[in-house]
């Protein structure tokens, strides 16, 4: 699928991997939709990309404000081509023994029922019209514990499960639907991890981490045919390959 012209939804957007993205479709000719709770800053980055862009405060933990937000996409742009879910919150980084249950639950909120929540109300529309394309910001989290993020690991392995089980029910219906694992991207939320000091990823250099732009270009990709054999499953940007089918390097 080319982009242009598409109306995409970007969770997430005011900093980051979903600001990246936001630029990176309305770069490709997409009129984009961004979503977050911090208006100023999604307020700023629609301004900056033009009359293709709109900001949408949107708390995804809500499922009513999901919804909304989606209704405002759709009077705005028209019908909605392609969702990408990446709003994510890393916290608590702690032992899970130690992990203050009122912090886990809010990235089970975001991470995994707003996933859920922005599946369950792009894709009546999309099997409807026999098309469109859900992503998924997943992470190498979902496929293995890490040390102190007992509910990112849950969260990230729910969603991918989510993904799987939306393709299974939605790909004969003509709807797209999977994961991106990016590996380390230079973001705040790696600037957290850092100033935690657990874990190994802690420890990595500044250097070692992709630059946001990398997973934005490689989501706009995804929406290409070329990616269809990743349906129902995470594209990893740590694979050479990948990053040189999406030109990269
Ligand atoms: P950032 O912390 O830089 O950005 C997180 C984004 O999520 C912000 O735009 C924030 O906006 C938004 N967000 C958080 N909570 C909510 C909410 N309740 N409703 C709406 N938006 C929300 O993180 P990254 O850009 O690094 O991460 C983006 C995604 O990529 C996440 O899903 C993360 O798990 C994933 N990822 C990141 C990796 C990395 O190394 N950076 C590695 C693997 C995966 P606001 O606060 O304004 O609402």
């Amino acid at each position: 699928m080319c982009v242009t012209n598409k109306v995409v939804l970007v969770t997430g957007a005011s900093r980051g991997i979903g600001a990246a993205t936001a630029r990176a479709f309305a770069d490709a000719g997409a009129k984009v939709a961004l979503v977050a709770r911090s208006t100023n800053e999604i307020n700023a980055i629609a301004a900056e990309i033009g009359e293709n862009a709109i900001a949408i405060g949107c708390d995804v933990a809500d499922y009513g404000q999901v919804v909304a937000a989606i209704e405002q996409t759709t009077a705005a742009f028209g019908p909605l081509d392609i969702l990408i879910n990446n709003a994510g919150l890393l916290d608590p980084i702690d032992h899970l023994a130690e992990s203050d249950p009122d912090v886990w639950g809010k990235t089970i909120d975001v991470n995994l029922k707003g996933v859920f929540y922005g599946m369950r109300a792009a894709m009546p529309d999309m099997i409807g019209r026999g098309a469109g394309t859900i992503i998924t910001v997943s992470s190498g989290a979902a496929h293995g514990p890490v040390e102190g993020w007992s509910a990112y690991c849950s969260s990230k392995a729910g969603a991918y499960m989510l993904t799987r089980c939306a393709d299974n029910e939605a790909r004969e219906k003509g709807v797209r639907i999977m994961g991106l694992s990016p590996g380390t991207v230079a973001t705040d939320m790696q600037r957290d991890i850092k100033a935690s000091g657990v874990n190994p990823v802690s420890q990595l250099e500044w250097s070692d981490h992709i630059p946001p732009e990398w997973p934005a270009r490689t989501l706009v990709w995804m929406c290409s045919s070329d990616a269809d054999e990743f349906l129902g499953t995470d594209v990893s940007l740590r694979d050479e390959t990948i990053r040189q089918r999406v030109g990269l390097v």
